[in-house]
């Protein structure tokens, strides 16, 4: 015999129930007053209590007791209004162990009964650990948020574009005292400009770059050095989209440790070397330039003689041998040959320093520092207006020291006369295309249009008084900015 077919209807509630029985989320049904009338299986397996122990109780059995008032108040009030309420409570199991509680309340309506609530429909699962989780997690944060605002050390994150999307206090500090928007940018700019290649690769590899020195000037301050360190982290994409994908994004992370106490140590010592390199450097160098003077002086009369005796050889012909006058003139050329030979080789040699990377904010503070005495003396101010961090250019930086020193120089003589109010020195260092353009101002009287060219000639003054070396300081200046090569500098 066939067995009964179901009606649909009864077949239905049949399913409904062995849902609601087989549910892995504790399902409770209670009257009006919060008595319950029905658990299921999830809920005993989860509060400890079997079904008859809590039918006919009230849902106030779960409480902890420590929930606060008014999350219930609004528990009610929601359902009151016939809203279904979700939130989190603290519930007690039977053996009196507490658990957090994700519960959704929904007023039953049946068609019966449209305009009042019969029944109430709970529906919770144990958020225990998934609580406990966002707790760590907040706790992590909060952890690393305030090491991160505490440590001495500046820290940004940016973004594949170059955003800075978190900082720390001291890294605002840095903005604020250095006055300039995004440090993270000029400690970028400065290593892609002065490593090249290497951090082009670093870059692309997502390699960490640790510990590159990085120095941040500022008007009316004392220069700042950072060791700076760039390292990247992936972050993984949260929404849902990437659940099953792999989608992150890398973000960078800089470090910026101030070194500037130990920088300025060595500062001082590298100061007092260079002071003393200098000393017996322009001791030399005034040689060079009297000896060159003498030389020069030499070269015209010793040029005369050399034409008048090769006049008087080709006069006296063959006798010119035995001829007094020929011999006395050719006497003279060799001996005036002779001293401008003497002299030469008199001369102390150039010092050749190694070309390298040299950080010209740094060159023209030197020479402010080596030249305080004779500003101050001279009454004159300085404006000093570095570009916040410079890219390196290539050079002999004693002999740019000795360039940017002698335009100082010439500017603290052009000021320092009786009766010249206006007296300031201007300095500049600004950058464009990664090329770095320096600016010597001064409020002097300025050179006159028609000996601007004329002044970087060699023994070329403007000055009546003659000194050894007098007027060789613009010519030397330009040679620096543009050295000669050395095939024509070895020429005699
Ligand atoms: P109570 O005096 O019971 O309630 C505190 C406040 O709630 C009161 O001041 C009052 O404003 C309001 N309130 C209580 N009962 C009513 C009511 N019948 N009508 C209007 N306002 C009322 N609580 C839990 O702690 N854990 C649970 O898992 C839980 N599940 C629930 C499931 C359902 C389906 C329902 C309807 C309620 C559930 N509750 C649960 C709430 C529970 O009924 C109690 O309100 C709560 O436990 C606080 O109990 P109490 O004795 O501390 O304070």
């Amino acid at each position: 015999m066939p067995a009964p077919v179901p009606t649909p209807t009864i077949f239905a509630d049949a399913i409904f129930h062995y849902a609601v029985e087989q549910s892995a989320i504790a399902i409770s049904i209670t009257d009006q007053h919060a008595n319950i009338l029905y658990v299921n299986p999830a809920f005993c397996a989860i509060t400890g209590y079997a079904a008859h122990e809590v039918v006919g109780h009230k849902q106030s059995l779960l409480s902890y007791k420590s929930t606060p008032k008014v999350v219930y108040q609004e528990l009610w009030g929601a359902l009151k209004k016939g809203r279904s309420w979700t939130g989190r409570l603290l519930n007690r199991r039977r053996d009196g162990s507490p658990y957090v509680a994700e519960l959704t309340v929904t007023p039953l309506k049946t068609p019966e009964h449209e305009d009042e609530d019969i029944n109430y429909l709970g529906m919770h699962w144990d958020a225990t650990e998934e609580h406990r989780l966002s707790r760590q997690l907040a706790n992590h944060k909060q952890l690393i948020e305030s090491v991160i605002s505490v440590a001495p050390v500046a820290v940004a994150l940016l973004d594949v574009d170059g955003r800075v999307v978190l900082d720390n206090p001291a890294y605002k500090r840095i903005v604020a005292e250095m006055k300039v928007d995004e440090p993270a940018h000029a400690v970028i700019e400065s290593l892609r400009h002065n490593l090249g290649d290497s951090f082009e690769k670093a870059f692309a590899s997502r390699r960490a770059l640790l510990n590159q020195e990085v120095r941040f000037d500022r008007a009316g301050g004392e220069p700042r050095w950072y060791a700076c360190s760039l390292s990247w982290f992936e972050e993984h994409h949260t929404s849902p989209d990437a659940f099953y994908g792999d989608g992150c994004s890398d973000y960078m992370l800089l470090v910026m440790h101030d070194i500037s106490a130990s920088k300025r140590q060595q500062e001082a010592l590298r100061l007092a070397a260079m002071r003393a390199m200098l000393s017996e450097g322009e001791l030399n160098q005034s040689l060079r330039e009297a000896l060159a003077g003498a030389v020069f002086q030499l070269q015209g009369p010793v040029n005369l003689i050399s034409a008048a005796a090769g006049l008087q050889r080709r006069r006296a012909g063959p006798g010119a041998g035995s001829d007094p006058l020929a011999r006395a003139l050719s006497e003279a050329q060799r001996a005036g040959e002779e001293a401008i030979a003497t002299l030469q080789a008199a001369m102390p040699p150039e010092p050749e320093e190694p070309s390298g990377p040299v950080n010209l904010n740094e060159v023209l503070r030197d020479v402010l520092m080596l030249e305080t005495d004779a500003l101050l003396s001279a009454g004159i101010t300085v404006d000093w207006h570095p570009a916040h961090v410079l890219p390196t250019v290539q050079g002999d930086p004693t002999a740019l020291r000795t360039l940017f020193r002698q335009l100082v120089s010439n500017a603290i003589e052009a000021m320092n006369v009786r009766g010249w109010k206006e007296r300031a020195l201007v300095l500049r260092t600004s950058t464009q295309n990664g090329q770095v353009d320096v600016e010597v101002t001064d409020t002097g009287p300025g050179i006159p249009e028609a000996l601007r060219l004329k002044v970087f000639e060699p023994f070329f003054s403007t000055k009546k008084a003659r000194a050894a070396g007098r007027g060789v300081g613009l010519s030397l200046a330009q040679e620096i900015v543009n050295p000669p090569s050395r095939h024509a500098r070895d020429r005699p």
